[in-house]
């Protein structure tokens, strides 16, 4: 730790634990302790740690071949382009490397298909306060929250901020500059903040008699995390364009954004690119990872187990007047304190569980999808101990 605080920029207030090691829910530090994961390299490893199929996957392309650039086809990237296709709203797919980077391409493919069809001037687009979509300037830039912007301006003009969750605000936004509304289906970063049932079907509504694109970043939600594949599915619309990364190719680096095929047009050669997008061998790793998050009952587990944890995270509040609210879906869960949550994390981590804390105060669940009812008990039980400590 030391050594690293010598040679790596400090960007991270980063936990005492020096890991080495981790199969499927756990993880262990360099001294053999042993630990929950519920982290999952905050919503990375939705399958755990070294999962065999992706391992395999991974490794056999590693040999057969790693690179080649984007100027050539490769089998990999159209086979995951395909499932996803399968899958979603989408009819074209692009590659990349994380969530900002195609949270960056979301931003200019809108901005091109608008200036295509609706000429210069539509360019703006309506972002959410207390959004999170990465730490690149454009995506930095739709992120409502000034204190990650702080000595980084100028910032990339034209985006709006409107409270989330208020379908009137956007409403009030739309003016002819406008040519998107972009947000978290469920923000994450943000706290853990649900949509209310009808506000993303009145954003679709708002989004078609405008002739604005929705862009959903489904970077957190998706890909199993709330129990459906996609956090759209359980508020009933799909968008005009999505961007995943994250669990995507379960601890490789990977992004996809996806479009319709209409948005997706203003896309033409040489308009975008990335060197390393949909690689083989994280392709591969995608595909292996893609076909076990998005069976049907594996995806029916997650919400049996999140029905699960909802009962005892509520059941666990009323012992502790210091959880304000408890929010979530599927296996992402927030519990929203009165007080600091940083001594809660640090409790767990004593006891063996890992979790993290968002904006100060709201303690953020999110297992990877296998974890087995035991594995939850044990979470739930270390939990409370940790309560007990802490506000006892
Ligand atoms: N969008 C959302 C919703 C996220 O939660 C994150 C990361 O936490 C990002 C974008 C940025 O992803 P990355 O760190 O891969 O750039």
């Amino acid at each position: 730790m030391e050594r690293a605080d010598k040679v790596i920029m400090h960007t991270y207030g980063r936990q005492p634990l020096v890991l080495v090691k981790g199969e499927g829910c756990r993880v262990w530090d360099d001294q053999g302790r042993e630990y929950l994961d519920c982290v999952a390299g905050l919503a990375v490893v939705n399958l755990g740690h070294a999962h065999p199929a992706i391992a395999k996957a991974a490794a056999a392309q590693l040999t057969q071949l790693v690179h080649v650039s984007n100027i050539y086809y490769t089998t990999p990237m159209v086979e995951l382009a395909e499932a996803l296709v399968r899958l979603s709203f989408a009819d074209r797919v692009f590659f990349a490397n994380s969530g900002a980077e195609v949270n960056e391409g979301a931003i200019k493919l809108v901005r091109r298909y608008s200036r295509e069809r609706f000429g210069a001037g539509r360019h703006r687009i309506i972002c959410m306060e207390n959004s999170f979509h990465g730490r690149t300037l454009g995506a930095l830039s739709a992120t409502g929250q000034p204190k990650f912007w702080q000595g980084f301006d100028p910032l990339l003009p034209g985006f709006s901020f409107v409270p989330f969750n208020d379908l009137e605000a956007v409403a009030q936004a739309v003016d002819d500059t406008v040519c998107a509304v972009m947000l978290e289906p469920i923000q994450g970063e943000g706290g853990v903040c649900l949509p209310s049932p009808d506000y993303l079907p009145g954003l679709r509504q708002l989004c078609d008699e405008k002739g604005l694109l929705l862009v959903l970043d489904e970077i957190q939600t998706g890909l199993g995390r709330t129990g459906t594949l996609f956090a759209q599915e359980n508020f009933g619309i799909t968008p005009d364009v999505m961007t995943l990364a994250k669990a995507l190719a379960n601890g490789l680096p990977m992004g996809a954004l996806l479009a319709t095929a209409e948005v997706a047009g203003a896309f033409v050669p040489g308009t975008h690119a990335s060197t390393f997008g949909a690689g083989p061998v994280v392709a591969a790793a995608a595909n292996a990872a893609l076909s076990l998050l998005s069976a049907p009952e594996f995806l029916a587990g997650v919400r049996a187990k999140g029905e699960y944890v909802q009962k005892a995270l509520l059941q666990l509040q009323t012992k502790f007047p210091v959880i304000k609210e408890v929010r979530g879906l599927g296996l992402m869960w927030g519990l929203e304190l009165t007080e600091e949550g940083a001594p809660v994390v640090a409790a767990c981590r004593e006891r063996g569980l890992l979790l993290n804390c968002t904006q100060g105060n709201v303690i953020r669940l999110l297992p990877p999808l296998i974890i087995t009812p035991k594995e939850l008990d044990a979470t739930l039980a270390t939990l409370r101990d940790a309560f007990k400590a802490v506000f006892p």
